[in-house]
């Protein structure tokens, strides 16, 4: 029961969804993956998405 402390953490130190890394860059946005990981899902995305047949 400490909202206001996660709040506070996570506001400090964001996680990355996908391999748990604190995100060090500005972590305001909406993004909850390191820029590795996004540009690894947006990778395997659009291979995903052009090997489907
Ligand atoms: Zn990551």
């Amino acid at each position: 029961m400490t909202p206001i402390t996660s709040f506070f953490r996570n506001l400090e130190a964001k996680c990355c969804a996908a391999c748990g890394q604190m995100i060090h860059e500005q972590a305001e946005s909406y993004a909850t993956e390191c820029a590795p990981c996004q540009e690894q899902a947006s990778f395997d995305a659009y291979k995903y998405y052009h090997q489907k047949r």
